[in-house]
């Protein structure tokens, strides 16, 4: 079975074709963070499954290129930065930093692009986008200087949630701060500065303003994609109105089909809960950092459940995660120290192919993880049986290999102890002085302790030692 997909927009399971005519490169737009708060678990369900997708279709042979942007001007970030005291900017950048730490933390793969909404090219294309639409009469200026899409004009606005538009207009009144639209559907693409705002404001053919969150996705998205995407994927909490309103901004002003697979993760509770701060049990990724879990073994509870099924983050889960990763780091050792044995071949490789067939389906996770689980148990029977050959050993370390390339849970490298790290910035010293005896005497005591230290284009990389 090739790759398949349930597409939200359809509502069903597809196989999967990218436009590349090469059937090689896939384009996939993933929606980022807001960067006003450290994200926290709830969002990085999301980037987790994203980076899943990513290394399955990468397994499978495709190219990825993948954006994910950074919204750096909106009402919370510019609420936020004005509490703090802090400009936009200066404020948004404590964030921005703290989400990537975190993506390595949970090694997640960097997208190739992370636009911020703020950056001047992006602007001055969501001002076009907008001066399209007003243009061509889809967008409106209203009293309060706003720039409106006109809903009206969209009729297939709704179709990604499977919303009857209809359904979309209130009987009663319409609430006080609506009243310039005509149409209370009609969501803003330019908002008029307002006092609040402060200094963030750029100038348009509509007066000072900034943009509405929905037009940074399509401005950026095209940019960097092009009119037309394979993948777009976000939370389900992204579908209404966000994804719905980038639809029908990008399309109108493109007159081509914006995206081709809408893929959505479903929510996360915790403890059976919505998270929520009130109920005490709302985690960053930090929070549960400091409590003692891994990035790894909080990267394993975020990815092994199916993720258009919601997923119950709980403690116990992370125990769980905690011995299933033992399990596997076992496992890894036995295969690699598996020195003898009978030369006879295996059948327990067909699990590594059926792991990858699981995820063609639709990311079927959990099944793959079953089949994993499966290589496990057979394999291990066979070391304790003195039954797996060295070199079948070998082939399942490699399957291992590659298996892994889709799951990223290979061990935690080695801490680096500090005394190591401080002989390393000494020896980084001497050789900036030119010191080559002190360096090399240097290097001898960092191997004394146990570790090689390579001298790259990056700066010293640390080994341990074998043994
Ligand atoms: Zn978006």
């Amino acid at each position: 079975m090739a790759v398949h997909f349930q597409n939200t927009y359809s509502r069903s399971l597809e196989p999967f074709i990218p436009l590349d005519p090469a059937g090689k490169t896939v384009r996939m737009y993933t929606c980022g963070p807001t960067v006003y708060n450290y994200a926290h678990i709830g969002n990085f369900r999301a980037y987790v499954f994203e980076d899943l997708l990513q290394r399955h279709l990468e397994a499978r042979g495709y190219d990825v290129l993948r954006v994910m942007n950074l919204t750096d001007v909106d009402d919370k970030t510019i609420r936020g930065s004005r509490a703090a005291g802090k400009r936009l900017h200066d404020f948004t950048q404590i964030y921005k930093d703290a989400f990537f730490q975190d993506l390595d933390t949970l090694r997640i793969k960097r997208a190739q692009h992370f636009p911020a909404a703020t950056e001047p090219q992006y602007i001055e294309r969501m001002i076009a986008m907008i001066g399209d639409l007003v243009a061509k009469g889809i967008a409106y200026q209203a009293e309060d200087r706003s720039v409106y899409f006109r809903l009206s004009k969209f009729p297939d606005y709704g179709k990604l949630a499977h919303l009857n538009l209809d359904e979309l207009r209130p009987s009663g009144r319409i609430s006080s701060d609506e009243y310039e639209k005509e149409s209370v559907g009609d969501f803003a693409l330019w908002k008029a500065w307002d006092e609040v705002d402060g200094d963030v404001k750029w100038e348009s053919s509509w007066g000072p303003g900034r943009p509405g969150w929905h037009i940074e996705c399509s401005a950026m998205a095209t940019a960097l994609l092009g009119p037309e995407l394979d993948i777009h994927c976000g939370g389900v909490d992204n579908i209404f109105p966000h994804h719905e309103a980038e639809i029908a901004q990008s399309e109108c002003c493109t007159g081509k089909k914006f995206v081709r697979t809408w893929l959505h993760c479903a929510h996360l509770m915790v403890e059976g809960q919505k998270m929520s701060k009130s109920l005490g049990n709302f985690y960053t990724l930090r929070d549960l950092l400091e409590k003692g879990w891994t990035g790894r073994e909080i990267r394993y509870a975020l990815l092994t459940v199916n993720y258009r099924l919601p997923l119950n983050f709980t403690i116990a889960g992370l125990e769980g995660a905690r011995a299933s990763l033992a399990r596997i780091d076992e496992w890894v050792t036995r295969l690699a120290e598996r020195s003898a044995g009978l030369p006879e071949p295996t059948p327990l490789t067909s699990h590594a192919e059926k792991f990858f067939a699981a995820l063609d389906d639709d990311l079927n996770i959990s099944g793959a993880m079953g089949h994993l689980f499966d290589l496990i148990r057979e394999s291990n029977r066979a070391l304790d049986d003195g039954a797996l050959a060295t070199a079948q050993a070998a082939t399942l370390s490699q399957s291992w290999a590659r298996l892994n390339g889709v799951l990223g849970l290979e061990r935690e490298a080695a801490a680096i102890p500090p005394e190591v790290t401080t002989l390393v910035e000494a020896r980084q010293q001497a050789r900036a002085a030119r010191d080559w005896k002190g360096s090399d005497e240097l290097r001898d005591s960092i191997a004394r302790l146990g570790w090689t230290v390579k001298d790259t284009k990056e700066g010293p990389k640390l080994t341990p030692l074998a043994g």
